[in-house]
């Protein structure tokens, strides 16, 4: 057998393509144009890019970018400020502060910061919370993007098998509260499993979130499963000095056996920005007061 490739970007791509007629829409109905803030503390070159690409991603779907760039030696007192500022501005529907933060800069204090109705990263514990019962708030954009891939492939989830493995606040504790509200059976793995290949062979959806290059083997999956595979990992390429990106689960064995699997890069990765995107369309709306079909996104 070998596995369906599941398209991410694909999949990214018609997300973007929705986002940006709703976000037309929104600007004829509000009067304005949906706003997307992203603030970033220092020179930290992968957020650089990472802050670059999600600018040029929001002016695309047709929304307001405002980047704000503070030198890395931004006292936590100023950042707090800058914050309460968006918060305060009615032109800024969603707020990203980018992670990592320098060390002098307490994270959770800045994320607590942030009106949870504009916390498009779903990062502050009220967002947690409302995940965890049910309520309608902002999940964090990976794990989101991994539950709309697994839904495009899978339609209904209910009464699967599902294994994450890791634990993360941005990914594994969400993408299992997702899950579980989609009626999976739940296990969450973490560095203190014992038997993880066991455990992962009872797996109808295996979604790894580990940060280890190809650590899940093709034998460890249960034939015809469907595998999400979230880790980004940069390892040594074919020619000196050069690298590539391999995921958490090891790609050619596990295509062997998997029904579908999503591809590293190509997979996961495009869709954490199309569904930061959606987020921000979804508060605007929210903040807006104007109603949005639950699935109109
Ligand atoms: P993290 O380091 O915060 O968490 C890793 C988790 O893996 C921990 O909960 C830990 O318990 C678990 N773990 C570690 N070693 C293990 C082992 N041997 N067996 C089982 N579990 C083990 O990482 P994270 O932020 O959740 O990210 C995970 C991966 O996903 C990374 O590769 C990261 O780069 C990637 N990532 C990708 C995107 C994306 O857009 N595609 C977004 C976020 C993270």
């Amino acid at each position: 057998m070998t596995a369906a490739v599941i398209d991410g970007k694909a999949f990214a791509a018609t997300l973007r393509t929705r986002v940006g007629e709703l976000a037309a829409e929104f600007e004829a109905k509000a009067g304005r144009k949906a706003g997307l803030a992203v603030v970033l503390v220092g020179e930290d070159p992968a957020s650089q890019v990472y802050v670059r690409s999600k600018g040029k991603s929001t002016l695309e779907a047709g929304m307001n970018s405002f980047e704000h760039k503070l030198p890395a030696d931004t006292s936590e007192a100023d950042l707090l400020a800058m914050v309460y500022a968006l918060n305060a501005d009615p032109a800024v529907d969603g707020i990203l502060v980018q992670l990592p933060l320098p060390r002098h800069i307490d994270e959770q204090k800045v994320i607590a910061a942030i009106n949870p109705d504009k916390d498009v990263d779903g990062f502050h514990v009220t967002n947690a919370g409302r995940l965890a019962v049910g309520q309608p708030g902002f999940v964090p954009c990976t794990p989101l993007g991994c539950l709309m891939l697994l839904q495009d492939r899978l339609g209904d989830l209910s009464g699967l098998n599902a294994v994450v493995i890791g634990r993360s606040n941005i990914v594994g504790k969400p993408m299992a509260q997702l899950l579980i509200a989609q009626s999976c059976t739940v296990t969450v793995a973490h560095s203190r499993t014992q038997d993880l290949a066991d455990v992962v062979r009872r797996a109808d959806i295996v979604v790894a979130a580990v940060g280890r290059p190809e650590m899940v083997k093709g034998d460890w999956i249960k034939p015809g499963a469907t595998v999400i595979d979230v880790g980004i990992n940069r390892v040594p390429g074919a020619a000196e000095g050069k690298t590539r990106l391999v995921g958490d689960v090891d790609y050619a064995s596990a295509a062997a056996v998997a029904g579908a699997i999503t591809p590293v890069p190509g997979g996961v990765g495009p869709m954490t920005i199309a569904v930061l995107l959606r987020n921000a369309l979804v508060a605007a709306y929210r903040n807006a007061g104007l109603d949005l079909a639950a699935d109109a996104v």
